[in-house]
């Protein structure tokens, strides 16, 4: 097989691995995880422990990039590394441009093969972005650019022709779709150690990332912004049926609680009135009580 075939083989079956690893143990990825792929009976794991490159022997461009986790909770990961285009960089291994690892990826833009990103959301867990690409290389920043789709590079090489402020937008959407989003609610779940923070709820397909202050209004992607709810409770959360006070104390709309029927609403419901969330442990993971308040007064005024 030619060289370039094999390596499109090897790519696809690299995806359909990680497609089928989401379904078996949805959740975040580990690197003994990402150490079991294989290809026509040979071993190629997807990350390499000691670098953010990966590039395995058999290949001659990289398959993988991964950047590391921000350790504060209230941290806007990555915003630094998206550029005013919107797009997002990728730096150099060291400052060497013949360093390895950069020629494989120079190779993989020039040809322009799909690569998988693992980003970190705890430590040694990873959430995996792909197919991306990358776009250009910007030597005199030592980076570069990523697409995020197959339309974000195809935007990237007709740029001429294109509005820039369109183009951010574009970048944009597709940040917040593909990264921000998802991001959010691993971070967020992995904050609440994977439990609604009403009911405790343990099952990760039924467990959301709540947005404190909405996106739509500017709410930011962050930890203290988010709550880990069940798809019921955040339901009801976002339907102003319950309020949370900020000292994390709920209320039942009054109407509700008037209300008679069945065991869900008295269980699942009315009994949470003057109860406690669960929040996290850490501190600076908690949400934030402005914000709280913020819809909370909300609450009130639609009681
Ligand atoms: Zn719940």
């Amino acid at each position: 097989v030619e060289a370039a075939e094999y390596d499109t083989y090897v790519r696809s079956a690299a995806f359909a691995f990680l497609d089928q690893l989401s379904i078996q143990q949805p959740g975040l990825l580990r690197y003994e995880d990402l150490a079991q792929f294989q290809f026509q009976g040979e071993r190629m794991p997807l990350m390499d422990l000691g670098r953010g490159i990966r590039k395995p022997r058999q290949l001659e461009g990289a398959i993988s990039i991964r950047t590391v986790h921000a350790a504060r909770p209230q941290d806007r990961p990555y915003a630094d590394e998206q550029g005013l285009d919107g797009y997002f960089r990728y730096k150099w291994r060291e400052h060497n441009p013949d360093q390895a690892e950069n020629r494989a990826l120079r190779l993989a833009c020039e040809r322009r093969l799909p690569l998988i990103w693992f980003i970190g959301v705890a430590s040694g867990t990873y959430m995996p972005i792909y197919p991306v690409w990358l776009a250009d290389e910007e030597p005199f920043e030592e980076q570069f650019v990523l697409a995020l789709d197959d339309e974000e590079l195809y935007r990237w090489d007709h740029a001429e022709a294109l509005e820039p402020v369109a183009q951010r937008r574009y970048a944009d959407r597709v940040a917040r779709v593909r990264l921000h989003q998802p991001l959010f609610r691993e971070r967020v779940l992995v904050s609440y150690e994977t439990r609604c923070a009403v009911c405790h709820l343990r099952h990760r397909e039924l467990l959301d990332a709540a947005h404190i202050v909405p996106d739509s209004e500017g709410g930011e992607p962050i930890v203290p912004n988010g709550i880990a709810m069940c798809q019921l409770h955040h339901g009801a959360f976002d339907h102003l049926l319950i309020g949370i006070r900020p000292d994390y104390r709920m209320e039942v709309r009054a109407d509700l609680l008037a209300e008679s029927d069945g065991p869900t609403l008295r269980h699942a419901l009315q009994a949470l009135h003057g109860e406690k969330i669960t929040v996290p442990r850490q501190r600076a993971a908690r949400p934030d009580p402005a914000s709280l308040d913020l819809r909370y007064q909300r609450f009130l005024a639609a009681s």
